[in-house]
């Protein structure tokens, strides 16, 4: 025998299971049948496509049973089985990129871990919330020898040789206080009907059921051993859509996705002709917590003629769409395909193709309803804007889904409401970019568009700095940024015009003193509340997105100086044209590109002497 410790991660994650999950412990059921299914699942694969394989026995199922004067409760299954190796890698350590993320997020505060930790497979430790001592007794297929795996959950377990008839994988669990109750048959159809009811594999119920023989005094007691299939054991995608209710398919979701909440809604499509296959698509209402992370756990399985082949694929639908959880089952694709040929196969690539335009067509009818769409858009409207520059096929279909927060309308709007809403002469959709709404909503950028009531997206997302500039033309729209010294151009008159050249004076007097810190200073009349505002120039990316590029280590360009605009009909701009006194002029000019940075929400580079400006511009204030 030998004993060895669980990783940290192992603990850490064992210690959370057990001390905050304990109001839905019944979850530790439809995770080992989930292994089970999944031991399953493997087996059934190996069996049809490998010679090996082929002449072991394969008998499929799960079989449960319990024995409720000791509190033990067994789950059984005939699948792959695991050697002494697969028990150390899989059973002691994490490998799941997504629970290992999740584990390294936890906040230590039990109540917000336990709703985050339901969006995840808990998986086998699970057991430990109703069990103080499990034991695995496997037998990998093709191999002779057995292995038992135990532990109390304690940082460590043992491993030693052990006996299993046929290959598969038993688990058994020493119930504690709190886990008595599942050693009862009621309770262990219930859970099973619950979650487990559209495992494809048959899971049978052992029990032992007392029936009465005779009269009185002759009464005989009779135990029989019972076994009762618990499960529909079907593919459920393969129903037809008459016969399925929304229990059926939120029960489903529940058990593919390991949620513990309804989806927000499903798309099944049965195809039949020239390609047959079958689509069962869900959206979550919660965004899956590793949705940023560049090793995300995919969503989608992939069957072939009802035959697991992976659930680990990327590249079954599109990077943008990885939010959607579901089953692809396909009748035309050999069962033996790889990865490599996956990605090559033509049919496969036409299942792809459509199941994204059927989505995106029912995300399109989903945004019908404007209240529930908004609830689409705030957990999903970042990937959906990712799909415009990763899915040209599907650009226009994606411009019509994207939604953006506007000075209009409260709620989000979509680009055809707002060229509904535009003036009669307008020719551009006008978005100002940056971090915070409020921010966005009180910027001076806005005054302009305000005074000449013309509506201007809010674009608060990281994610908008890079999609818009590369989305360009909305129909026959340009699409304008009014963070870009060119956006007011259009909209100037000629009386504008006019009173900018009115500044001509004091801008050569100001270039002079900011010719280090920015590209230009120019008058411009799109201010009517403030004096001044930085914008950068057309082909340079913004002041926002300059910062981002910071933050992500990215920025290996020469500094993007801004330009100042000042609002020539501001009382502190048109008093700079009677100042005598240099001193003063250079630091109002030097207060008036920091007050323009701050508001765009740049840190002032060199505070201590912008406090010292701004004292003394308040001492000659307080002196007159
Ligand atoms: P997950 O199922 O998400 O991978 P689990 O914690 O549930 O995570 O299981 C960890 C791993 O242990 C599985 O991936 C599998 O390799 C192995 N395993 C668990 N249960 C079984 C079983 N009944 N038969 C074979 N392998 C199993
Ligand atoms: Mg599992």
């Amino acid at each position: 025998m030998t004993t060895r410790k669980f990783e940290t991660e192992v603990n850490q994650l064992l210690h959370l299971i057990i001390h905050s999950l304990y109001s839905h412990k019944e979850i530790f059921l439809r995770e080992l049948i989930s292994n089970a299914s999944d031991a399953l699942d493997k087996l059934k694969f190996l069996n049809l496509t490998e010679d090996e394989y082929k002449n072991i026995p394969f008998d499929p199922k799960i079989d449960i049973s319990f024995d409720a004067a000791n509190n033990t409760l067994t789950i059984s299954d005939t699948g792959i089985g695991m050697n002494e190796a697969d028990l150390v890698e899989h059973i002691g350590t994490i490998a799941k990129s997504g629970t290992r993320s999740f584990v390294e997020h936890l906040t230590g505060d039990n109540k917000k871990d336990s709703n985050m930790i339901g969006q995840f497979g808990v998986g086998f430790y699970s057991a430990f919330m109703v069990a103080d001592k499990v034991e695995i007794i496997s037998r990998k297929a093709g191999d002779d020898k057995a292995y038992k795996w135990e532990s109390n959950g304690q940082g460590e377990y043992d491993i030693s040789e052990s006996e299993r008839e046929k290959s598969g994988t038993t688990i058994l669990l020493h119930l504690n206080d709190e886990g008595k109750e599942y050693a009862n048959r009621w309770k262990i159809e219930t859970v099973v009907k619950k979650y487990s009811n559209h495992i494809a594999f048959p899971i049978f119920l052992h029990y032992e059921d007392v029936k009465y023989e005779g009269k009185d005094d002759n009464k005989k007691e009779i135990k029989e051993q019972v076994v009762d299939k618990l499960n529909e054991a079907s593919a459920l995608w393969k129903r037809s859509k008459s016969d399925l209710k929304a229990e059926d398919y939120n029960e489903f979701y529940k058990t593919i996705s390991h949620d513990s909440d309804d989806p927000m809604f499903h798309v099944h499509t049965q195809a039949e002709g020239t390609m047959d296959y079958t689509t069962l698509f869900y959206i979550p209402k919660k965004a899956p917590m590793d949705l940023y992370y560049a090793d995300y756990t995919p969503g989608v399985k992939l069957y072939v003629k009802r035959v697991f082949i992976t659930d680990d694929d990327k590249e079954l639908l599109p990077t943008y769409l990885r939010f959607v959880r579901g089953v692809i089952d396909s009748e035309d694709l050999p069962l033996n395909v790889s990865r490599e040929i996956l990605q090559q196969n033509k049919v496969m690539a036409k299942i792809k193709s459509s199941s994204v335009k059927k989505l995106l067509s029912e995300f399109s009818n989903y945004a019908k309803d404007e209240k529930k769409y908004k609830e689409f858009i705030d957990e999903f409207g970042n990937c959906i804007k990712e799909g415009l520059y990763q899915d040209f096929e599907n650009r226009e279909a994606l411009l019509e889904l994207i939604r953006f927060k506007s000075t209009k309308v409260d709620n989000y709007t979509g680009l055809a409401d707002y060229q509904a809403r535009m003036k009669q002469d307008q020719k551009a959709i006008y978005y100002i970019t940056g971090e915070k709404e409020t921010a966005l909503r009180k910027s001076p950028l806005l005054e302009m568009y305000k005074n000449k009531d013309i509506e201007v997206l809010i674009l608060d997302q990281k994610i908008d700095e890079i999609v818009m500039p590369s989305i360009g033309r909305y129909k026959d729209l340009e699409l304008k940024s009014i963070n870009k010294s060119d956006a007011a151009e259009d909209l100037k008159t000629e009386e504008d015009k006019k009173e900018e050249k009115k500044s001509d004076p004091i801008i050569k007097k100001m270039k002079k003193i900011l010719k280090d810190e920015v590209k230009d200073v120019k008058a411009s009349t799109r201010l009517s509340d403030s004096p001044s505002c930085v914008v950068v120039d057309a082909s340079d990316p913004s002041v926002q997105m300059q910062e981002m590029m910071k933050a992500m280590g990215q920025y290996n360009f020469e500094e993007i100086k801004p330009i100042l605009e000042i609002n020539p009909k501001h009382e502190i701009v048109k008093k700079l044209n009677d100042i005598k006194d240099d001193a003063l002029f250079e630091d109002i000019t030097r207060l008036l590109l920091e007050q323009a940075l701050l508001i765009e929400g740049v840190e002032v580079k060199d505070t201590p002497n912008f406090v010292k400006r701004l004292n003394s511009v308040l001492e000659k204030a307080l002196k007159e």
